[in-house]
């Protein structure tokens, strides 16, 4: 008996990839078609119902069967893995962190909805390009910090979520 198929388990969370492009690159996103990535640094935040290390190394790998948005970027040659922000059992939604990640890097998001396809709040992309040098180092301390509201909360369920956006990143 694993007890685990109803909850999360050990090896489930969110992560932040870093991914640096060195050149501006055109590249077919599946669905969303040609998508221009000008060169820079960029984050990507998802996350893993379980294999989450698993999930990582598939995207630090550039040869792989393409099939979220993200694989078109990170196989491409131009583009490569740096870091990764590993976020097991937090508390705050992939959107949540998505959205502090934007924040911290000032971030624009060259390609709507990348990423984005069963988000349900609204985000504009969850890929985005750095508009400042990014420190995953800060990014790290930003995204372990439970912040003013005390202890982390438990998280809210999937089917409950989508209606509290823009509690915090309003100007
Ligand atoms: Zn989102």
């Amino acid at each position: 008996m694993t007890g685990s198929s109803r909850g999360r388990g050990t090896d489930s969370g969110l992560y932040v990839l870093v991914i640096e492009v060195a050149r501006r690159i055109r590249v077919r996103v599946g669905a969303l078609g040609e998508c221009e990535f000008p060169a820079g640094w960029y984050l990507y935040v998802g996350s893993a119902r379980r294999h989450l290390r698993r999930r990582v190394a598939r995207h630090q790998a550039r040869a792989k069967r393409r099939r979220w948005h993200i694989d078109f970027l990170t196989s491409h040659p131009a583009a490569r893995v740096v870091d990764v922000i590993l976020l097991p059992q937090t508390p705050r939604s992939e959107c949540e962190v998505n959205r502090t990640v934007a924040g911290a890097v000032l971030g624009s998001a060259p390609v709507r909805g990348f990423g984005a396809s069963d988000c349900g709040a609204g985000c504009e992309a969850h890929l985005w390009l750095a508009g400042r040098p990014v420190s995953a180092e800060d990014l790290r301390q930003r995204l372990r910090d439970p912040g003013p509201t005390g202890p982390p909360r438990p998280p809210i369920p999937r089917d409950q979520r989508g209606t509290d956006t823009d509690t915090d990143t309003v100007p």
